[in-house]
């Protein structure tokens, strides 16, 4: 029924704001025998790849974008090369607004581009690199009047903390472990704050241990300092210096989770694994997910038997040249029976 409406009373929306709503949120929350019983552990995938636009950013998305119009915003501006753009445009288109992308020149994704020019954003390539970008859109947006729709936009994070209450209401708990890949950090931010609110309003007993995975050339949070160049194939966590650092520190310390980093040779794996044993195609930032809980369980930290959560947050479907670049190949035959039943083994 879309987040405006399933959670608007918790929301800070008034009888000013227009609904809108794409259908986002409600997304299946699947239980993963096969995967859990390798892992020793009750394992849930949440599919945030199955909303409109392909990826979470959707639920914060359509609040910022209702608020734009309470606001009485001309047109959204936004700076990304990936999934934020391409919510962005989507939400922009539907309810009728212009939406500018802003993108460094030569740096871009192609099926998430295509999503931002398919909905009809006019989209930018300025030369310099993605800070500039940023930096040139919030002064736009500025000088003309315009939302600007990136994380640094308030209501995204506050939307976001749906996801968590959708998963309390599903289990009728917490899980004990909450697995997140985490870029600008918002995104395991928003989870914990809503963990805690359901926990104070009396819906839940016990909160998860928040466990945040970040691409190994790409490990902020890990390291703990920022990472001047940062480099990984799951390109949604391609984030050196996160904007939500530190609510994502005291996420971690307050649940008594952790953060973690797996190379990009880990994240593959798991890919295939989610797809093959799972049925599951997520883009390969949300798999880092699976990718960390392989690794705690081979240091011994995961706890057997215990009920954990992956945010799958973007659809596979995104980013096929990583898929296909380790997923085999089709068999190639003839055009007789002989050689079809051959090719059945
Ligand atoms: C944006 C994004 C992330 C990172 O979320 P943050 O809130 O920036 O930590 C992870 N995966 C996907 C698919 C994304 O689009």
């Amino acid at each position: 029924m879309g987040v405006l409406k399933r959670y608007g009373t918790k929301l800070p929306i008034t009888g000013k704001t227009p609904s809108v709503n794409l259908e986002e949120g409600s997304t299946p929350l699947v239980r993963l025998d096969r995967i859990g019983e390798t892992l020793g552990v009750e394992l849930w995938a949440k599919l945030e790849g199955c909303n409109p636009s392909g990826s979470f950013k959707d639920r914060g998305m359509v609040l910022a974008v209702a608020k734009a119009l309470e606001d009485g915003a001309k047109a959204l501006v936004c700076a990304s090369t990936g999934n934020t753009s391409a919510s962005a445009a989507a939400y922009a288109a539907h309810v009728g607004l212009p939406c500018y992308v802003l993108l460094p020149s030569g740096k871009v994704a192609l099926g998430k581009l295509a999503q931002a020019l398919i909905y009809g954003a006019k989209v930018i390539a300025i030369d310099g690199n993605f800070d500039k970008a940023l930096e040139m859109a919030r002064e736009a947006a500025e000088e003309r009047s315009f939302a600007m729709v990136n994380s640094v936009n308030p209501y995204r994070l506050i939307a976001q903390k749906t996801g968590a209450w959708e998963i309390c209401e599903s289990l009728g708990r917490a899980p004990d472990i909450h697995a997140i890949p985490v870029g600008n950090a918002c995104n395991i931010s928003a989870y914990w704050a809503g963990y805690k609110e359901f926990k104070e309003w009396g819906q839940i007993p016990s909160l998860p241990k928040m466990m945040g995975f970040q691409a190994e050339g790409a490990a902020p949070l890990v390291t703990n300092e920022p990472c001047p160049n940062p480099e990984t194939i799951a390109t949604a966590i391609r984030i050196g210096n996160p904007v939500s650092a530190e609510l994502a520190r005291k996420a971690v310390r307050e649940s008594g989770g952790q953060f973690n980093s797996v190379t990009d040779d880990e994240i593959l794996k798991a890919q295939l694994m989610l797809a093959k044993d799972g049925g599951i195609f997520a883009e390969p930032a949300s798999c880092a997910t699976l990718a960390g809980l392989i690794k705690l369980k081979a240091a011994g930290k995961l706890p057997e038997g215990a009920t954990a959560v992956m945010i799958l947050t973007g659809n596979g479907l995104k980013d096929p040249d990583t898929a296909l670049s380790q997923a085999g190949r089709p068999i190639k035959i003839g055009s007789t029976l002989k050689e079809l039943l051959e090719a059945l083994v």
